[in-house]
């Protein structure tokens, strides 16, 4: 929930991206406006987000390759142009590029040489479904499933709780421990989203549930495994056992349920897995303090590891083992994988492009030599200065709120204001780049190359534990489009991609820029403020620095905030949750609140022109509007409402029914869809 503007990426490896369609032109139109993507046959007042974006809704087609698409998927697919471009230099310098920009151009062109993938056919897997072979006892099952655990989750800042190893690891600084770093782990395990596929009894989940079963079946035999069909229903049954002792998407979100656990108490308080043997495997022996996000579910977890048959547990480790290297085996792997995750998960009818992926997994596995390279062409330094100021003056508009609170009592206020003014705000990239150096990049070796930059990876992180803490670390790369707050560093960060038209245009409108990447910019510092964020003090230390009366006021507030987005019901048969996307929702009107002020703020008392028909207090509404432009395939906006901590997009854009500047804009009546009487309307900051 927290941080991320997007949920987009979340699946990244069968959601995101591809097609020619080319961003809004606002260069045209100075004041960023997409006039021709507005239905102005609309109310305003009725439905906000076809009033701004209707006739782009009615008109574009959902690209074949993807499962959602609108203003981020245009901006992500410019910028993997942009990407591969600089990819493809490195890889056409050959001994002339940096040590480290080779490495991008073998990786790439280790994924791109499918000529090469398929004559190894499986090959390449082989040692990794021959460890599993060979497991012959539980202590076996432990070690190689510790030897799998992968730093693949981040429960705060990306808000990722999904992980098919048994466990998912983060590390950093403890909840109440700002000093130090600590291995947090996670519940996992699953091949589905979330523990509600496995369990809901609707069509739409059993039919899922049905093809998973077929798909797991498929991946054997493409594998040479036989008895395939036994094997899948084995895969499945102890999923669904997994996913009964899972937590909820929802009570993952709460942060009071981690608790510290000394690595030698494992054994007494989770019984089942063999814990040393796991420990070693996964090179986690420096951890003697594990922050056990979902106690019940590791507990229930480890009981299974015991109890079940070690055959399932067998059959389980080779099933992940395939799909974990499916995208970069042979043909036949790849589409069996994208029918069931891009197809059946996501409604997404064709695969996207190979050099798409190429980018993408390039993307992740060397973030940062590729960010360089990216920041140095596409991100220039006056970009740099003119979103700091940008972001300072937020900051400021959301100080002076906090001051204006007439609820709050000047003791709570104290402690919000010195959280507000020390967020460490990182714009367009970090300050120190990571060091590549010992990552070993074989060209010709596409899944061993994913392998090996997984594992340095995990390596990386865990390397923090007994260091000295880096407020300044980036969770982000610098060529994603995205956004995020962290909690626990009590900290930003607004990567350069994001940092371009149509979100931010150096030579824009004020209005438009406010209202679009200004209300970003004060959404992720409101989540610094939000149900979750503001349980952290300005340490980043999960710590209550509130009055109980303004604690109650503000709970009280989030409440009506949740019930307005319970009441937003897309299919008949479910609805957004409001507590799941609370935090989202609160930093989206705080965040839009806080940009309206400074956007004010910045004319000076004087009123701003009026420009294409509209006035600026208008503009800023519509950029804000369009910058949540997007639309669905079916499949997809399900999922994203089962697993999602952000409510869809047209339900964002309509948190302008919440602001009292948005019914003076447009002149806003009782009786439209949209009104809310004043004391209706959620001011939470
Ligand atoms: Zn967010």
């Amino acid at each position: 929930m927290r941080k991320t503007a997007f949920a987009l990426l979340v699946f990244a490896v069968v959601a995101a991206s591809g097609c020619n369609a080319s961003a809004p032109s606002n260069s045209a139109a100075a004041t960023g406006i997409d006039l021709a993507g507005m239905d102005k046959s609309i109310a305003p007042g009725d439905d906000f987000n076809a009033y701004t974006n209707g006739e782009w809704i009615k008109s574009t087609p959902m690209p074949p390759d993807k499962a959602s698409y609108g203003v981020f998927a245009i901006l992500a697919d410019e910028t993997r142009k942009q990407t591969v471009a600089l990819i493809q230099e490195s890889a056409d310098a050959g001994p002339k590029a940096s040590e480290e920009a080779r490495k991008t151009g073998d990786f790439y062109s280790s994924f791109m040489d499918e000529a090469g993938i398929e004559s190894k056919g499986i090959a390449p897997l082989k040692p990794r479904l021959d460890e599993v072979a060979a497991i012959k006892d539980r202590r076996d099952l432990a070690r190689v499933v510790g030897s799998r655990i992968r730093a693949d989750v981040d429960p705060l800042n990306a808000t990722n709780f999904e992980t098919d190893n048994l466990f998912g690891v983060w590390v950093t600084q403890g909840l109440t421990d700002p000093d130090h770093s600590y291995v947090y782990l996670l519940q996992g395990g699953l091949g589905l989203p979330d523990r509600e596929y496995y369990l809901s009894t609707t069509p739409h989940m059993v039919e899922i549930r049905n093809k998973y079963r077929d798909h797991i079946a498929a991946m054997f035999k493409l594998a040479g495994v036989k008895d395939e069909a036994a094997r899948a229903a084995r895969v499945l049954a102890l999923e669904t056992k997994m996913a009964e002792v899972h937590a909820t998407r929802l009570e993952s979100e709460d942060v009071k349920m981690p608790t510290p656990w000394k690595q030698d108490e494992l054994s007494a308080k989770a019984p089942g897995l063999d814990w040393p043997a796991f420990i070693d495997a996964a090179g986690l022996k420096a951890a003697e303090v594990l922050i056990v996000w979902h106690p019940h579910a590791v507990t229930g977890l480890s009981d299974l590891t015991a109890k079940e048959p070690l055959e399932a547990w067998k059959d389980w480790l080779t099933y992940h083992s395939i799909e974990q290297a499916a995208a970069f085996l042979p043909k036949a792997f790849v589409e069996e994988r994208f029918n069931f995750y891009g197809k059946t998960l996501s409604g997404t009818p064709e695969l996207r492009p190979r050099w798409q992926r190429g980018v993408d997994f390039t993307s992740a596995a060397l973030g940062e030599v590729v960010g360089k390279l990216y920041v140095e062409r596409h991100f220039p330094p006056e970009t740099k200065v003119k979103v700091q100021a940008m972001v300072d003056d937020i900051v400021k508009a959301f100080g002076a709120r906090i001051d204006a609170l007439t609820w709050m009592t000047p003791e709570t206020k104290a402690k919000a204001k010195a959280k507000v003014g020390t967020i460490k705000v990182g714009v367009g990239y970090p300050d120190r780049w990571q060091d590549y150096s010992s990552l070993e990049i074989v060209k010709g070796d596409a899944l061993g190359n994913a392998q090996r930059a997984e594992l340095f990876e995990y390596r990386r992180q865990l390397a923090k534990l007994h260091q000295p803490i880096d407020r300044g670390e980036w969770w982000m790369t610098p060529q994603t489009v995205n956004a995020v707050n962290l909690p626990l560093q009590n900290a930003l960060n607004f990567p350069a991609a994001i940092l371009q038209p149509p979100y931010f245009d150096p030579a824009a409108d004020a209005a438009h820029n406010y209202g679009s990447m200004g209300a970003i910019i004060g959404h992720e510092i409101s989540h610094s403020f939000d149900d979750m964020g503001s349980q952290f003090d300005a340490q980043g230390r999960l710590a209550n620095w509130w009055t109980p009366a303004d604690l109650e006021h503000f709970k009280a507030a989030g409440e009506a905030l949740a019930k307005q987005f319970d009441g937003y019901r897309p299919f008949p048969d479910l609805a957004v949750n409001g507590h799941q996307t609370l935090s989202e929702n609160i930093a989206d009107v705080a965040g839009l609140m806080s940009a309206y002020d400074a956007y004010r703020l910045s004319l000076k008392g004087k009123p701003d022109r009026t420009a294409d028909g509209f006035t600026g207090d208008q503009r800023f509404f519509i950029g804000y509007g369009q910058s949540w432009r997007g639309k669905n395939r079916e499949a997809e906006l399900r999922r994203r409402i089962t697993t999602d901590g952000h409510a869809p997009e047209e339900y964002r854009a309509d948190s302008v029914r919440n602001l009292d500047g948005w019914y003076d804009a447009f002149g806003v009546m009782p009786g439209q869809k949209l009104y809310l009487a004043p004391a209706d309307r959620v001011h939470v900051w």
